[in-house]
């Protein structure tokens, strides 16, 4: 385990540490890394409501005009489930690494 300098107290920390011990500073390493974590998920959580949204509309235009017998609208209707699914998995995903 690599231990980094405080950057508030100059104590040596744990790199894994959310913060130091001594004086509470965020770990400037630990801050980054969620972040960038958080972002991903973020962009996860985007690419699904784009999937959905695009899928829903695929549905619903082509659920006027045949049903499921348009084999587009299965095609709407199973774009949506795969967005729903990415969205739980983004918003998931996002609070699991930010435990
Ligand atoms: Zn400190």
């Amino acid at each position: 385990m690599a231990l980094i300098k405080c950057s508030e107290c100059g104590k040596d920390i744990s790199e894994k540490a959310a913060n130091c011990p001594a004086c509470g500073n965020p770990n400037p390493n630990k801050t980054v890394l969620v972040e960038q974590t958080s972002k991903k998920w973020k962009l996860t959580k985007l690419i699904g409501w784009v999937v959905a949204l695009v899928g829903l509309y695929v549905f619903v235009l082509n659920n006027n005009n045949g049903g499921f017998s348009n084999p587009f609208t299965g095609l709407g209707f199973c774009l949506f489930f795969v967005g729903i699914v990415v969205i739980i998995v983004g918003k998931f995903g996002a609070w699991w690494t930010n435990k």
